[in-house]
């Protein structure tokens, strides 16, 4: 064999052998539906150990954390998010790792985006939550900049799941509904109703962190529950609240009563969830195939 035809397989041979020991890494996405205003579960599995894990996806981070109980961080999740307003289309997750020796891993997924429909309801409220007083505009700057503080966090997330209902009622107005408060457009609803009569238990629907429970200008009695990652559920109108802010709750554990506290037409829970600022549909949690590997 002529020696340049033997060093050029040679060198073939090299080339595949390093691109075969190039660790793999893999990404999985878990949805309900890949359509506005729904969670995205982010998994990465590794053929090496991995150091550190961040994710962009839609211009949002994703918060990436080791999978509980491996010997080897091996395994990442974490929380992307679709927005209630994206447009339908192609959309690329991005991940960037960083080895246990200290090389640069990236890996990145295209996800389609389809286009989703939401309905329309008006709602006839007292007149102070559609223009609200002069004298409580501090206090909603207040109360913005608390939640902005509280949504910003990214706590470690355990991942328990799948979550439980926080009432049994049926749904009365859906996530994503197009709103008008008193024939005036606001903001798309940020979570979902729920039937609840007045003095109706409500439970934790996740393991989570009690980061709020107090009373809030639009939300009334309100409980927010943060579940790491970046991934809160919120429970508005409480007529009572029967947690405090630091109490570490477990799934089922009773977070006060129902009732008809702040901006609303009557009883109910409003159910929320977010990762980090923006809201998504809470029904989604109750879905088990978002918490697959
Ligand atoms: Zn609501």
């Amino acid at each position: 064999m002529h020696l340049r035809i033997a060093l050029a397989l040679l060198a073939a041979l090299l080339a595949g052998a390093a691109m075969a020991a190039q660790p793999t890494l893999e990404i999985t996405v878990h949805a309900r539906e890949l359509v506005p205003g729904e969670p995205v579960r982010v998994v990465l599995r590794s053929g090496e150990p991995l150091r550190s894990v961040s994710g962009r996806f839609l211009e949002r981070d994703v918060a990436m954390a080791p999978i509980a109980g491996q010997d080897q961080p091996l395994v990442w999740s974490g929380w992307g998010m679709i927005g209630l307003d994206q447009k339908p289309g192609e959309a690329s997750l991005e991940l960037q790792a960083v080895a246990s020796n200290g090389e640069h891993r990236a890996a990145t997924r295209a996800v389609t985006v389809a286009p989703k429909e939401f309905p329309v309801e008006n709602l006839t409220v007292s007149s102070k939550y559609v223009e609200p007083p002069q004298e409580v505009q501090d206090r909603l700057a207040r109360e913005r900049a608390r939640l902005k503080k509280i949504y910003a966090r990214r706590a470690p997330h355990p991942l328990t799941g799948p979550f439980v209902r926080p009432v049994p009622g049926e749904p009365t107005s859906i996530f994503g509904t197009r709103r008008l408060f008193n024939d005036q457009p606001r903001s798309p609803h940020p979570g979902l109703d729920l039937r609840a009569a007045t003095g109706t238990t409500v439970e934790a629907s996740g393991d989570g962190l009690v980061v709020l429970a107090e009373d809030l200008y639009y939300s009334g009695n309100l409980v927010i529950l943060d579940h790491g990652g970046g991934l809160f559920t919120l429970y508005a109108h409480l007529s009572r609240i029967d947690v405090a802010e630091g109490d570490q709750v477990r799934a089922g554990e009773q977070l006060g009563l129902s009732g008809s506290t702040g901006r609303v037409t009557g009883p109910h829970l409003h159910w929320g969830a977010k990762i980090g600022n923006d809201p998504f549909d809470p029904t989604a949690l109750l879905d088990p195939g978002l918490y697959g590997e």
